[in-house]
């Protein structure tokens, strides 16, 4: 057994332990609810007081592996509705009798549940929600293994992939590239052809090697002549794809891109409304192990705190709870333009089927009915976040560069915004403009001028953070917003970035030309909004541009580039 499935049994056997050692607690409130309802006559305020602790057992006790518990709340359930559509005298105190004897067969039953299972868990520290973890990148540095015989052609590709992030180990033969690849870690294997006798260099790397990860690195090769016998050797040796030479160097940073995107996904994040304290631990620690990032309140009234915190891509909304029910939780939700989108499954003892209707109304997308298998529960929560996924990158996406659209990038800014000022960490803006592209399409036409906007955006891809959020703000206009990072950080790294696009060789029919960018950047300050930081960002562009282009400029607050609202 794994340590995940060791660690998972251990926490669910905990939380079992805590559900029986507050048992007791439990079914002493529903005496006293009992209690009331009796002393009061059954009055309605009574009976919905008694009704909620009845309902909570009832969803959760079959979670925790005690299903005869959870049936017999159930049953009590279904009388005190009947007791609510009553009215005549008789047939009400018939039904007061039922619940007495159900009630009563309970605390029996639950006397009989295991003492010693009490005893233990009366020992046992309460569960506690971890907090969120930080996002940590994980990512392999991208260095990239070239073979290639000409010294030339070699220096220019160590140049011009340097460019986009990649970080080139140049090799002239086979045998020194097989002694790299024993030593280092790859992320790709450029090679030219020429040099390949036989086999390829995709053997497998010997169990010292860092690249013995179960996926060696993709093999690009190269040649100035493909026929049929060609292609078929490069398949043979484990190629990835075939190239021609001359290498068009950005579109070779386009398939690198492409094949060494195997960076696992973002973990799912969920956000789980349950006023059981325990069950929404439960369901935390069983979303957890399958890999996602799940959190729990059990207050409605931080619902939307958290959504603005934790971002999830799902809620998990329990139905009744005591201060306001999960439709009406829902509603308060859907309400925010900006949280429409979310799914929203409830999760309730609930199997009325007009009340799951009434549910799907608020705009829903799915419910679950209590207890629900952990296999069940991840299989829906996975199903429906994968959607949302796909979804919002058709939505958010631009076509030409696949980085964020204005719309998308605007929102990002807003919750980064917020984010800033709550924390108190620094947050910088920068907005770039590609210099004279005008010219650009007038000289080599538009598809030359789309190569140019596709190359800006691959590298600012490759070469910031990966918690830097890029997006086209439009035509030939990108922004960038760094979290955690001054303006005097952010201006070393655009200016390097500048530096280094403007080397960049962009090819067209005869040759090749280079285009710069200049760049605006703005830092959030105190009594700045979104627009307010987005204006001045705009204005320290525009100074960019009258100072003679290919620079970066920061607003700073005397500078006047713009007047905070
Ligand atoms: P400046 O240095 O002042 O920024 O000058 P500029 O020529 O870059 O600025 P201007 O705003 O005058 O021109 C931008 C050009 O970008 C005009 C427009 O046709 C072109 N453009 C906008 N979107 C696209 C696109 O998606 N593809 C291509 N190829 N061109 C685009
Ligand atoms: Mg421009
Ligand atoms: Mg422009």
């Amino acid at each position: 057994m794994s340590t995940s499935q060791t660690s998972r049994g251990e926490r669910l056997r905990r939380m079992r332990e805590r559900f029986l050692a507050e048992l007791p607690e439990r079914i002493d409130e529903l005496e006293r609810g009992w209690s009331h309802v009796l002393e009061t006559a059954g009055r309605p305020a009574a009976l919905e007081a008694f009704h909620r602790p009845v309902h909570s057992l009832a969803g959760t006790a079959g979670t925790f592996g005690q299903p005869g518990l959870g049936d017999q709340a159930r049953e009590i359930e279904d009388v005190l509705e009947r007791l609510g559509q009553s009215e005549e005298e008789s047939a009400r105190l018939e039904l007061f009798e039922r619940i007495g004897a159900r009630l009563k067969a309970l605390r029996q039953d639950a006397a009989r549940i295991r003492p010693e299972a009490l005893e233990t868990a009366a020992a046992v520290e309460p569960t506690r929600l971890e907090p969120i973890p930080s996002e940590t990148s994980g990512e392999l540095p991208s260095c990239l293994l070239l073979i290639e015989e000409d010294r030339a052609s070699a220096e220019d590709l160590v140049e011009q992939l340097g460019y986009y992030g990649w970080n080139v180990i140049w090799c002239e033969s086979l045998a020194r590239a097989r002694a790299v690849l024993e030593t280092q870690r790859i992320r790709a294997i450029v090679s030219d052809c020429s040099p390949l006798p036989e086999g390829g260099v995709s053997a497998p790397p010997s169990s010292a090697s860092p690249n013995r990860t179960g996926t060696e690195p993709p093999l690009i090769m190269v040649s100035s002549h493909w026929n049929w016998d060609a292609r078929l050797a490069a398949v043979r040796s484990g190629a990835d794809a075939c190239l021609s030479k001359p290498i068009d160097v950005h579109g070779l940073a386009d398939l690198l891109d492409k094949l060494t995107c195997t960076r696992p996904s973002d973990p799912y994040r969920v956000l789980i409304l349950d006023d059981s304290v325990p069950l929404g631990d439960y369901y935390v620690a069983v979303l957890r192990d399958a890999g996602m990032l799940a959190y729990a309140i059990s207050k409605p009234s931080a619902l939307l705190d958290s959504i603005a915190t934790f971002e999830p891509e799902l809620i998990l909304l329990d139905l009744y709870m005591p201060d306001c029910n999960g439709i009406e939780a829902a509603r308060v939700v859907r309400q925010e333009e900006r949280h429409a989108g979310i799914p929203i499954v409830f999760l309730s003892g609930e199997s009325d089927r007009q009340q799951q209707l009434s549910a799907m109304g608020t705009g829903a997308d799915d419910f679950l009915t209590k207890p629900i298998p952990d296999a069940d529960l991840i299989r829906a929560v996975e199903l429906r976040v994968s959607r949302f996924r796909s979804l919002t990158a058709l939505i958010r996406q631009d076509s030409l560069t696949g980085l964020l659209n204005r719309i998308a990038f605007d929102l990002h800014l807003e919750s980064e915004v917020a984010r800033s000022s709550r924390s108190d960490a620094p947050l910088v803006l920068a907005i770039l403009d590609i210099d004279h592209f005008k010219q650009v399409n007038d000289t080599y036409g538009h598809p030359v001028g789309d190569r140019v906007i596709k190359s800006l955006a691959q590298m600012l891809r490759k070469r910031l953070r990966r918690h830097d959020v890029i997006g086209r703000y439009g035509g030939e206009e990108f922004s960038v917003l760094m979290p955690d990072t001054t303006i005097a950080a952010a201006e070393k790294v655009m200016n390097a970035l500048r530096e280094q696009f403007a080397l960049l060789r962009l090819p067209n029919a005869g040759g090749h030309f280079q285009c710069t960018f200049s760049a605006g950047l703005a830092e959030l300050d105190d009594h700045y909004s979104s627009i307010a930081l987005t204006s001045t960002a705009d204005a320290a562009l525009y100074q960019a541009k009258r100072l003679g282009r290919n620079r970066v400029v920061c607003a700073n607050a005397d500078s006047g580039a713009a007047t905070p609202p």
